[in-house]
């Protein structure tokens, strides 16, 4: 069987990497070729070992609630090269009124779990935090019908609650609209707590305490996870099973049009040339898969294309501690979009995850661009480094010139699961369900995160190579 995948993101590598085992175990004779366009593989996955600092262009840590991550990398053989954040360290800010509050804690999967805290927190006035308690009254809501997560913590805690505390956290997410974004693709477990309990607090509590009670016994307080010298070790282990295992791996090979035919496609590349193959897996972003496929599936790339996807970017800055005024005592902020900023949050690298600078040096890192307002970000270097030390400077008082930056500029990298991508997802599913040489995966499907883009394209993997058997 002729495999041919096309992207070379962590979605692409997992489909390429599960194809082969998965071969190997069914002694399924398999050739594979990965087809990338860019000059390095890993996508959204970047990493930027200099001078003694790991940066990070993309995506920093993955959720180890989430199997998929951890087992690939138990796979690997990465296991004892992971580390969570910074056990030292538990402060996440938000900035408030322009000053920076500390997060209330207690919060489950962004929803306050205990009480005490909640009734403390400056981020919310006195009759904020009674319009809380009203969560615990609330009738649920009767129907099946999604709505956007905006809605739906303002209808059962209030509106407040959703701008000041749950927004700026989901938008580190992914960088959307709560007010567009679908409850059912994003956070579909906090409509499962209304339904169950009655009420979103009663959730996060009873989540809140299973997960202490699961830290206790692990030793870990972090639910993240990250490789000692940055994500990139997870890719660059891939390629090197890929490697190991014959795959014919292309990088600077874009792919501008997939043709079907009755027992192949055929797969036309930039350059000019084209290539046969029976089985295809796009793991592309589905704006570029639809355009692929348009002149053959239109109705199909139509769906694909309506997904809508938002740019962002990120902005590494290094500095010696000593030209910081403040104390790095936690692993950020995180801005509400009623602050009126241009940036989205701030991490606080070396104190996120200590190794990733050298003795005596700071490394911070700051996004940039969200849902709506993406005209109001300069999509350059020079523009988006004044954003971020603009930003340093207001809220960190950090004027001095860093030792190093850099900047990544993401086009069209955050899917947005609005209100409707549930129907898409079914849409595409139906008109894919009867053609058991393609499939598509990556993050714009079924989610975002890197445990999600690994799962998707072991999905992906296993519906191709279940035509070889
Ligand atoms: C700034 C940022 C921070 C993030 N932080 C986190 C985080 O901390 N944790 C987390 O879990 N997730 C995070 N994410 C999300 C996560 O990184 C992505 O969802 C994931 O990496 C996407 O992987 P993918 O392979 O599906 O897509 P991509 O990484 O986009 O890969 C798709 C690949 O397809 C290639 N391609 C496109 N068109 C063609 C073509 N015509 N021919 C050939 N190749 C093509 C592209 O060059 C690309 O390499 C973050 C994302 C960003 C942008």
């Amino acid at each position: 069987m002729k495999l041919t995948i096309i992207g070379g993101g962590i979605t692409g590598l997992s489909a390429a990497y599960h194809a082969i085992k998965q071969a190997k175990e069914e002694n399924i004779p398999l050739e594979l070729t990965l087809l990338e366009a860019d000059s390095h593989w890993g996508g959204k996955i970047k990493t930027d070992r200099t001078d003694g600092f790991v940066i990070e262009g993309g995506p920093d840590t993955f959720l180890a609630t989430k199997p998929w991550g951890m087992a690939l990398c138990k796979e690997l053989g990465l296991s004892d090269r992971l580390h969570g954040t910074n056990p030292e360290q538990k402060n996440t800010y938000v900035l408030h009124k322009d000053e920076l509050v500390g997060l209330p804690d207690g919060l489950a999967m962004m929803i306050p779990g205990k009480v005490m805290p909640m009734l403390i927190t400056p981020l919310l006035n006195p009759l904020q935090k009674m319009r809380i308690g009203l969560d615990f009254l609330l009738p649920t809501r009767k129907g099946d019908e999604d709505e956007s997560l905006g809605s739906f913590i303002s209808r059962r805690m209030g509106r407040a609650t959703y701008e000041n505390l749950i927004e700026p956290l989901m938008s580190g997410i992914y960088a959307g609209d709560g007010d567009k974004l679908s409850l059912q693709s994003t956070f579909p477990f906090l409509r499962d707590f209304e339904i169950k309990y009655g009420s979103l607090a009663r959730g996060a509590m009873k989540m809140y305490r299973a997960r202490v009670k699961s830290q206790k016994q692990t030793g870990s307080r972090s639910v993240f996870r990250t490789p000692t010298t940055g994500l990139a070790e997870i890719t660059e282990a891939l390629v090197a099973y890929l490697e190991e295992n014959n795959a014919n791996l292309h990088l600077n090979t874009p792919v501008s049009l997939v043709t079907p035919h009755s027992s192949h496609y055929e797969i036309g590349l930039d350059n000019g040339k084209t290539l046969k193959s029976d089985t295809l897996i796009l793991a592309s972003p589905p704006y570029v898969t639809g355009d692929l496929i348009e002149s053959h599936l239109p109705e199909l790339a139509e769906v694909l294309k309506s997904i809508p996807y938002v740019s962002t970017a990120t902005v590494s800055l290094a500095y010696k501690l000593g030209d910081l005024p403040r104390a790095l005592d936690g692993y950020g902020y995180v801005i509400p979009r009623r602050e009126g900023r241009k940036a989205l949050a701030c991490t606080w690298t070396s104190t996120k995850f200590p190794h990733r600078a050298p003795e005596g040096h700071a490394l911070l890192r700051v996004f940039v661009g969200r849902a709506g307002q993406e005209n109001d970000i300069p999509w350059n270097e020079e523009g988006l480094l004044e954003i971020a030390r603009e930003e340093l400077a207001l809220t960190l008082g950090i004027t001095a010139d860093p030792l190093l930056s850099r900047t990544y500029i993401w086009e069209k990298a955050m899917p947005q699961y609005n209100l409707g991508h549930p129907e898409k997802i079914d849409a595409i599913n139906a008109a894919l369900a009867d053609i058991p040489t393609l499939a598509f995966a990556g993050n714009g499907y079924h989610g975002i995160g890197i445990p999600n883009c690994i799962n998707s394209g072991d999905m992906a993997a296993q519906k191709i190579l279940a035509k070889g058997k």
